[in-house]
């Protein structure tokens, strides 16, 4: 399990837990490493889908 530093959107106190301990409040992965993670799949998996096609259209053309 990977821990990440998470920051309590109410009394702004950094937790690795999903609630903050402090006050029971949401707390947010203050830096958004999530959308570079998303982008790079992203960006995988239009590689793999385009792969995919050329495959089929290949298969298809003989
Ligand atoms: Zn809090």
């Amino acid at each position: 399990m990977k821990f990440l530093l998470r920051k309590c959107i109410v009394c702004g106190e950094y937790t690795f837990k999903e609630v903050c301990p402090y006050c029971g409040g949401n707390v947010r992965i203050p830096h958004p490493s999530r959308f570079s993670i998303e982008d790079r799949v992203g960006k995988w998996r239009r590689q793999q889908k385009r792969e995919f096609y050329m495959k089929r259209e290949t298969s298809r053309g003989t």
